[in-house]
């Protein structure tokens, strides 16, 4: 008979040899974590290093909004600390128990599985962490590691020989995205997303602005006097003919090249903001970014043109009487521009397919063809984490090199240096070395 000290003192016992160095064949510190032999002291180190990185990584994701809408620094840190905190908490949460889980399971199980390595513990550390992020937040973290997992998921299969690389595919998949976007966005069905219908007003609702010309930026001044001038040019020589269903003020060519040009400045706007957060506030990553400014310039032309297109082949079909199919034929033409995009575009397709996708699942949803699956957003967070950072440990060579700096910059350089060869024995025999 067990005494009830006894079972006390047993699971104390329990709990201590999950925090101390191991003694079985493979130790989680080999694995996971060189630096320290300690699992405790080990993660607490980890701990310190991610909080610091993700307090840094925040600050500057959401400070760089609040000083473009004219902010000044006290007031902008003062908007985004409650924030910063609780985004900065979810992050290191999510790294914390992603590694203290490696260690308890190394433990409990005695040994190693591949599913163990990265796999398990970071769909733990997902679910533990994911409910501190602020709720609308969660579906954009969502939707992001979707579009990583599913470029994961495509390099595995076509590593292994098991589909052709598609040549051209992301043009295809882009160009599908687009169509099912523009219907949405111009049909006014479903709201997928805060942020993409900005985006989506922005690049395709291009209209002038009603304050008096000296409130007005530099930019939007020059674009709206030159499409003034083009528009009086053009009505002088030609008379307008166009649909009773066109909804601009402006002649129909005017209006194109008004959403061309605003297109172009909104894709550099974009673009400048989203390299300068890639880049951590680093002196050197942006003069990187002023070296790739060709880049930069076929991006901004992508994003010019795209608009273009689209609002020119709704006025041409809009004479063609097929109001239905309008803005998704327009979409789906216009779509294939994305050919002029840099490489890597794939990252960029796949994150608006994750959209158009989610925009489909709302719409059956909301027509009740389907039931909202529960926890939905969770599930695929869990899901779509769990894949990429399973191929980022154990395929790092599958792994969009953006993510890897990321998760060098987060663990401070530990990630890059976790030793590869242990990890690939254990994928490729699922070491058993219990008691060895
Ligand atoms: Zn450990
Ligand atoms: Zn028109």
């Amino acid at each position: 008979m067990i005494t009830a000290q006894e079972k006390i003192a047993c699971l104390l016992k329990t709990a201590r040899s999950l925090f101390v160095p191991g003694v079985y064949g493979l130790p989680c510190s080999k694995l996971w974590h060189p630096e320290h032999p300690r699992c405790d002291i080990a993660g607490f180190q980890f701990l310190s290093v991610c909080s610091v990185k993700a307090v840094k990584i925040y600050t500057a994701l959401y400070l760089l909004p609040q000083l473009l809408k004219h902010k000044s620094l006290y007031e902008g840190l003062k908007n985004t600390f409650p924030g910063v905190i609780r985004s900065s908490a979810f992050l290191t949460c999510h790294c914390y128990v992603t590694c203290a889980a490696h260690c308890v399971l190394r433990r409990l199980f005695g040994h190693y599985r591949a599913i163990t390595v990265a796999f398990i513990p970071s769909a733990i550390g997902s679910l533990a962490s994911i409910n501190i992020e602020k709720y609308h937040r969660r579906e954009i973290l969502a939707i992001y590691m979707a579009s990583l997992a599913l470029e994961c998921l495509y390099e595995m299969a076509v590593y292994r020989g098991l589909i052709p690389q598609l040549k051209g595919g992301e043009i295809a998949l882009f160009s599908l995205s687009s169509a099912v976007l523009t219907h949405f966005h111009r049909n006014k069905e479903v709201k997928i997303n805060d942020t993409l219908d900005w985006l989506m007003s922005k690049l395709l609702d291009c209209k002038h602005q009603d304050k008096p010309v000296q409130d007005k930026y530099l930019v939007t001044r020059i674009r709206e006097g030159l499409v003034d001038q083009l528009d009086k040019l053009v009505s002088g020589y030609f008379t307008c003919n166009r649909s009773d269903l066109c909804k601009h003020e402006k002649s129909c060519l005017a209006h194109t090249v008004d959403t061309g040009l605003n297109g172009l400045i909104w894709g550099t706007i974009i673009q400048m903001c989203l390299r300068l957060l890639s880049s951590g506030g680093s002196l050197r990553q942006v003069m990187r970014l002023f070296a790739q400014r060709s880049d930069l310039a076929r991006v901004s032309s992508f994003v010019g043109a795209y608009s273009a297109s689209v609002v020119a082949l709704e006025c041409l079909l809009h004479k063609a009487n097929i109001k239905e199919i309008t803005p998704a034929l327009s979409g789906a033409v216009s779509g294939l521009l994305f050919a002029i995009m840099p490489e890597p575009s794939g990252p960029v397709a796949l994150y608006f397919f994750c959209r158009a996708f989610q925009g489909v699942y709302k719409k059956l949803i909301q027509d009740e063809v389907i039931r909202e699956i529960p926890y939905d957003v969770v599930l695929l967070f869990t899901l779509s984490t769990a894949i990429t950072i399973h191929t980022g440990v154990c395929e790092p060579h599958l792994m969009r090199p953006s993510y890897t700096a990321f998760l060098n910059y987060l663990t401070d350089q530990r990630y890059e240096q976790l030793d590869r060869q242990l990890i690939n024995e254990v994928m490729k025999n699922t070491v058993n070395r219990d008691k060895t």
